[in-house]
């Protein structure tokens, strides 16, 4: 056990220092990573082989604004859920490139609950990738902020891991302190629309002016959108001047 991860770490070194010399495509032919899903070698840049990226569950078509997933059928005209149509959200858009649905779950929970972070770099390249071909991105990325005390049960933020990946892959400054999780709140699945706002009601502390600013929020996965809503709300009404959402994944609403 002990050799084949020595031999691991010994094939990952040699292929960095032919990245390093530019010779990226040949290096992951010398030395093939592994499929993170169903361990076979994977000659890709991305350690998820090419027949398990191609049954990954896309969040395609989604909703525009808030990147709820909708129905097939309407596929190839612009849509707007009848939820943002009803009530937009202070959010420009979201990005989620993936339903929160197998295998994307297992990878999700594997970042999360295990610290396992080659599964969150390997989800955040879709976000990257979709970033690339946009005409203008944020001057700021800010991760939503966890409490102390679920930071301290999990040992790390999930979404300032993320928030630091991305920034680092995009070149875009990350702001950790500019939002504050002053109250602790209850998980939101499973509440009242209504239960979720009076939870996170006053959850959320700006600390300083944000006026004019592009600002980018990231997080792991979007369940109910109330977080993402909330934290918008008080960064616009503070003056930034564009608020947008990232995240890896994105879970239909609940009935
Ligand atoms: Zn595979
Ligand atoms: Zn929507």
């Amino acid at each position: 056990m002990l050799r084949r991860t020595k031999l691991t770490n010994r094939l990952k070194q040699c292929r960095l220092v032919l990245q390093k010399l530019m010779l990226r495509q040949l290096s992951y032919r010398l030395f093939p990573g592994h499929c993170l899903l169903c361990g076979s070698p994977s000659h890709r840049p991305r350690d998820l082989c090419r027949d398990c990226e191609t049954d990954l569950p896309f969040n395609r078509p989604a909703c525009l604004r808030c990147a709820l997933p909708l129905p097939a059928a309407e596929q190839n005209t612009p849509n707007i859920c009848g939820a943002c149509i009803a009530r937009p959200p202070p959010f420009e858009f979201c990005l989620a490139p993936l339903h929160y649905k197998f295998p994307v779950d297992s990878l999700v929970n594997a970042f999360k609950h295990q610290g396992k972070f080659s599964r969150g770099a390997l989800l955040a390249d879709f976000l990257v990738t979709e970033l690339q071909y946009k005409n203008t991105l944020p001057e700021l990325i800010v991760p939503v902020p966890l409490h102390w005390r679920r930071q301290f049960q999990r040992g790390f933020n999930q979404a300032a891991w993320l928030a630091n990946y991305l920034g680092r892959r995009l070149a875009i400054p990350v702001d950790h302190s500019l939002l504050r999780r002053h109250r602790h709140t209850p998980h939101q699945q499973g509440q009242t629309r209504k239960q979720r706002l009076a939870n996170l009601k006053g959850a959320f502390h700006l600390n300083r002016s944000v006026t004019g600013k592009k600002i980018a929020i990231v997080d792991d996965v979007m369940t109910t959108g109330s977080t993402a809503r909330e934290l918008a709300k008080l960064l616009v009404k503070a003056g930034a001047a564009r608020v947008e959402i990232w995240c890896l994944a994105r879970t239909p609403l609940e009935k």
